[in-house]
């Protein structure tokens, strides 16, 4: 999708370091690392947010988590854990409007979000 920056970067038009890339998804660091541990799985696809997936969408969706939790593990967090977030619409605080699912970890997170 034109003017989507995610668009750009899983496509390769913006240069960017992929951590692991295949036919539907790229990870990427987090411009803005908000935990020692901040990776982002970006489906190749445009799909503006999680409110937006499909019927269709079902084995992305699965691929996403799962790619999350090979990262995890290849990152070194999955014995001492990890958050998986994904920010939807305006209350849910989603700036970037193609969906993505942050990978944070690498110290203790609170307990309560809000
Ligand atoms: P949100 O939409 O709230 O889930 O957050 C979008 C995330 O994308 C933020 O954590 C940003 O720091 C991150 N971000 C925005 N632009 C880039 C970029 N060019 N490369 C990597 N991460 C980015
Ligand atoms: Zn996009």
């Amino acid at each position: 999708m034109e003017d989507c920056i995610f668009c750009k970067i899983a496509q390769g038009q913006i240069p960017s370091t992929f951590l692991y890339e295949d036919d539907q998804v790229v990870v990427i660091n987090d411009i803005n690392p908000q935990t020692p541990v901040h990776m982002l799985v970006l489906p190749k696809k445009h799909i503006q947010s999680l409110a937006a997936a499909q019927e269709e969408d079902r084995d992305l969706l699965g691929h996403m988590l799962m790619t999350a939790k090979n990262m995890a593990r290849e990152r070194g967090v999955a014995e001492s854990g990890y958050r998986i977030i994904v920010n939807t619409g305006r209350d849910g605080a989603q700036t970037v409007q193609h969906l993505h699912m942050h990978i944070m970890g690498g110290k203790q997170l609170p307990e309560q979000m809000v």
